[in-house]
């Protein structure tokens, strides 16, 4: 098997440098004296640990969120002025009467306002849920009522566009604070924000909390069916903290990107709270998606460590790597992807476009941080997720037939990916699906739904979503191991594989490719696919049928949706799409 190694010296360098006596070591508790916790027995805030604490002397001086407008402006935002920023806005949810404990949501595209009022709900204890700026009026709808929104942060143009038409269904809704967009009156039922931050004092002493408290509401993507509200709680920062350090080598003074949006977790657990709690610069691109634009960002900007997702990789790579060879990247260090399976070409395309490796690494809305991961002192074995953080144990469990599990008798074999629980970022609830959030769990054992593999070495691979497993003539095939075979082809761009039933052998495995730019999507080149898939796979997993698609259906963060292609090739009711980026 394919290897990449690491120098001993970059062993030595990374903030993990010996893996296996950090595990050995490793407490919670320990993590938890890395933070300082509020002043005088106070419990723990996340604003507090994020923020306040290196707001004062020199470390204030320091910039907490470098932003980048769309049309080219910059603002440095400093933690001195964050902690100030924060502490108005929660002295406006005090103003306003919000109860300790509210909702707060927020809906806005990466604008400083939105970190402001993010880390000032958790100062004055709201529970607080980003939403993604990119959702229609249905989906807002649905996530405000669910999760019993009391205040909503948005702009004066979407608030039009999105909200005014369903504000008469927003029961719970009491205050709507707007950043003026644009020059029309203020809409009807809002308040503008900017004035009542002005107004606001500068200073804020954050109530005792209680490191049980509901600190965030986060809902997962939608990838399998309807969005679940998936609730934590403050002392999570433990956790988004200790795996920031291990998994993305992130230390003080990096200049951190994560490329997600706040409306999904990876951006709040990673686009905010992590990287402050670490004292960092987060670079914040308000701009969407460009190859041209995030390559100058990583250069110009001199991030040192870049956290992105598949979806974003496999753009880049589809114009080729000779467009990031144009520049030079000083600073980079550590690059690493989450959300979906980092097929083996990306990982070396890493090192083909910025003389990096990319670090896969695993977890769930649900985990609320990193579980898994390639570590920078860590070999890579381009495919796998890597191995367990420090203080997370996680094992292939095969179910039984009285309901308990146990791990599979040997390596190698595949099971359901499960994980001990007691880690201080687990969910703490499915919001009013109580049942649900119990059935995650056997014993001591919280399921994750996805399929893995450990090999002898202790490296976990991803075989593919539980619900997506194809049975096909007595064979359990994972889409991912077909979709990688596929992406290796030089005109396949994106991939998603689906079981399609069939009478006679269960489902036969069918495959629906997106190319690149330059491939004609002909008959030759699908037959050539065919056997090209064949000669790496063995007839009993190639694909049997192969579908060229302009574009495959992909959730608002990116993710290819199989249970759609599924539906679609079976003329069969799409389900909850509210979450469905391509429109149709
Ligand atoms: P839903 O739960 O609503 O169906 P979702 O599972 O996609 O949506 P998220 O919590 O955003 O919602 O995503 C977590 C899932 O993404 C994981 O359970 C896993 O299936 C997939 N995933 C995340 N990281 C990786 C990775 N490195 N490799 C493979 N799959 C990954
Ligand atoms: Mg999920």
């Amino acid at each position: 098997m394919e290897i990449l190694r690491k120098s001993r010296r970059e062993a030595r360098e990374a903030v993990l440098d010996d893996y296996p006596s950090a595990c050995a070591r490793f407490s919670w508790d320990e993590a938890r004296t890395w933070l300082d916790g509020l002043p005088g027995e106070g419990g723990l805030n996340i604003a507090h640990e994020a923020v306040d604490r290196h707001a004062t002397g020199e470390d204030g001086e320091r910039t907490a969120i470098r932003w980048l407008g769309k049309a080219g402006a910059r603002r440095e935002i400093r933690y001195r002025e964050l902690a100030e920023l924060s502490a108005r806005f929660a002295n406006v949810l005090d103003a306003l009467d919000v109860a300790h404990g509210a909702g707060v949501f927020l809906l806005a595209g990466r604008i400083p306002e939105l970190y402001l009022a993010v880390l000032g709900a958790l100062k004055h204890g709201a529970v607080v849920t980003p939403l993604f700026s990119a959702f229609g009026p249905e989906p807002i709808a649905t996530r405000l009522t669910l999760g019993e929104g009391r205040v909503l942060v948005t702009t004066t143009s979407l608030y039009r566009r999105k909200v005014a038409p369903i504000r008469d269904r927003l029961e719970s809704l009491e205050q709507v604070l707007v950043v003026r967009d644009d020059d029309q009156p203020l809409p009807e039922g809002t308040r503008e924000l900017g004035p009542l931050l002005e107004a606001a004092p500068p200073d804020y002493a954050i109530p005792a909390t209680d490191p049980e408290q509901p600190a965030l509401l986060h809902f997962t993507s939608g990838t399998t069916g309807t969005p679940k509200g998936a609730l934590h709680v403050h002392q999570a920062v433990v956790a988004h903290h200790a795996t920031a350090r291990f998994a993305l080598d992130l230390r003080a003074g990096d200049v951190f990107w994560c490329t997600a949006d706040p409306g999904w977790v990876t951006g709040t657990s990673y686009g905010i709270i992590a990287p402050l709690s670490l004292s960092a610069t987060l670079v914040v691109d308000e701009a969407e998606f460009d190859a041209e634009r995030w390559y100058r960002i990583l250069d110009e900007e001199a991030v040192s460590v870049w956290y992105t997702a598949p979806t974003a990789v496999r753009m880049m790579m589809k114009g080729g790597s000779e467009r990031a060879r144009s520049r030079a990247y000083p600073s980079l260090r550590f690059i690493a992807s989450v959300g979906e399976p980092l097929n083996p070409q990306a990982v070396h395309w890493g090192v083909e476009a910025f003389g990096l490796p990319i670090h896969d690494n695993w977890w769930q809305t649900e985990t609320g941080g990193i579980m898994i991961a390639n570590f920078a002192s860590m070999d890579i074995r381009p495919g796998a997720m890597g191995k367990p953080l420090p203080g997370i144990e996680a094992a292939v469990m095969r179910h039984l037939p009285d309901g308990d599990v146990e791990r599979v008798g040997h390596h190698d074999e595949e099971g359901e990916l499960a994980l001990r629980v007691g880690w201080p970022s687990m969910f703490r609830t499915y919001l009013h699906e109580e049942a649900r959030y119990r059935r995650c769990f056997v014993g001591d054992w919280y399921l994750t739904g996805d399929l893995a593999r450990r090999d002898p070495e202790g490296y976990f691979w991803f075989v593919g979503r539980a619900d997506d497993m194809i049975k096909s003539a007595g064979h359990l095939i994972g889409p991912f191991e077909v979709e990688s075979a596929l992406m290796e082809h030089p005109a396949v761009a994106e991939v998603g594989v689906i079981g399609k039933p069939d009478p006679v052998i269960g489902e036969v495995v069918k495959a629906f490719v997106a190319l690149k730019p330059g491939h004609a999507p002909d008959e030759t080149l699908r037959r050539e696919l065919l056997g090209f898939a064949r000669k790496r796979l063995g007839p009993a997993v190639a694909p049997k049928e192969i579908e060229i698609q302009a574009s495959l259906p992909r959730t608002r963060s990116g993710k290819i949706m199989r249970r759609l292609l599924k539906a679609r090739e079976l003329g069969l009711p799409e389900g909850d799409t509210s979450t469905l980026e391509t429109s149709r």
